[in-house]
């Protein structure tokens, strides 16, 4: 039986062609897609396709989009071997992280893919981009899906998509993943490194339950956690697609100012603070600055440290700008994105009930987000 495969497009440059009259990029059909790309006929896999209504840049993804396209995967899961996500680079690693929460034990691949160049374009990366990434979707051993996580392809490598950042705007190789090795690097060999997949698997009914949190599950598992409970582990997929978006990703620089800082902490309704450090977690040891945390802490805003720096980890207490940090209740985002961190804290605010809580998932792996 060949594999069967859903590619789902939401949008991006990879759809893209140019207004004839302005010479902007903008969407166009997808089924024009497939007519650019005659090769996928060639592929040893059954290709089925959905596509937005609207298909969009992915500067205006939100959360309705991830919900969208979240539901588009957990409706067909079990029709499909594996899910190939066509998506803008812009915000592809924010999506690729935020799918990875949403989708608890996973048995199949969800692959996201674009490309710098629309796919009409003669020097276009698209194509190789797709092709490959199908084939990395469909590439089975034992007849069981090889990946089972969510990822994404670009320009030669596969990467576990919440580890990875876009670095560069106009390079082919446009993501990095500097805190963990590519899952795959295509060469003349399509070689997939087993040993770096995810293995984890998640207790799917460890969080405590917010009384008003929808949990949808897997339609043809059921929604009762006994039953859920009495299923193998593998059938254990769990699909939480609510995010809470009250919260703010806060840059420190030098010469950042007391009332910058206190207007975004004092913003009505914030939940949360992605607070990007300086190397490994560092901050102004300035009396206001750390009173402005203290008492945003204080009034249930939780803030994680994360750092500016593309590689490395946050290590709270290693230097005296950081000892005050951690007294004071800061969440270690250590060696997370900030993409994927933000992403991690939209999800965690929605299904943990307290600090503590979400203190220990946050700073604990569950979908292979963090070195632990
Ligand atoms: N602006 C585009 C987008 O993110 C860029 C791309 O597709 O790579 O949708």
């Amino acid at each position: 039986m060949k594999p069967s495969i859903l590619l789902i497009y939401t949008g991006g440059t990879i759809g893209m062609m140019k207004d004839p009259e302005t010479w902007a990029l903008k969407s166009f059909n997808f089924e024009e897609l497939l007519l650019h790309i005659p090769e996928l006929r060639q592929l040893d896999c059954k290709i089925s396709t959905v596509s937005f209504k609207d298909p969009i840049d992915s500067s205006d993804m939100n959360l309705q989009h991830w919900q969208q396209l979240g539901d588009v995967i957990n409706d067909r899961y079990d029709d499909h071997d594996g899910f190939v996500v066509l998506h803008g680079s812009d915000t592809m690693a924010y999506t690729g992280s935020a799918l990875s929460f949403m989708f608890e034990n996973l048995t199949k691949p969800i692959i996201l893919t674009g490309s710098q160049l629309p796919i009409g374009d003669l020097r276009t990366d698209a194509k190789e981009n797709l092709i490959t990434t199908i084939q990395l979707a469909s590439q089975t051993e034992n007849d069981q899906p090889i990946v089972k996580e969510v990822c994404i392809y670009f320009e030669y490598q596969l990467y576990r998509a919440n580890r990875t950042a876009k670095i560069s705007a106009d390079h082919f190789e446009a993501f990095t993943s500097p805190n963990y090795p590519p899952l795959a690097i295509s060469g003349v060999y399509l070689n997939i490194d087993q040993s770096l997949l995810w293995q984890g698997t998640f207790d799917a009914f460890a969080f405590k339950k917010k009384p008003d949190a929808e949990v949808r599950t897997n339609p043809n598992i059921g929604e009762t956690p006994e039953l859920q409970e009495s299923l193998p582990e593998e059938q254990m997929m769990v699909y939480r697609p609510e995010f809470i978006n009250d919260v703010v990703i806060l840059k420190l620089f030098p010469g950042i100012t007391e009332p910058v800082v206190a207007a975004i902490c004092n913003i009505p309704q914030l939940k949360g603070i992605v607070l990007e450090t300086y190397g490994s977690g560092n901050a102004p040891t300035e009396k206001w600055f750390i009173d402005c945390m203290k008492k945003t802490l204080n009034r249930g805003v939780y803030i994680v440290n994360v750092t500016q720096c593309r590689g490395g980890a946050v290590d709270m207490g290693k230097y005296e700008t950081s000892v005050q940090l951690k007294e004071i209740g800061m969440v270690s985002g250590k060696d997370m994105t900030t993409e994927s961190a933000l992403a991690k804290m939209m999800y965690l605010l929605n299904y943990t009930t307290s600090l503590a809580d979400f203190k220990h998932y946050f700073e604990k792996s569950i979908r292979g987000e963090v070195t632990e």
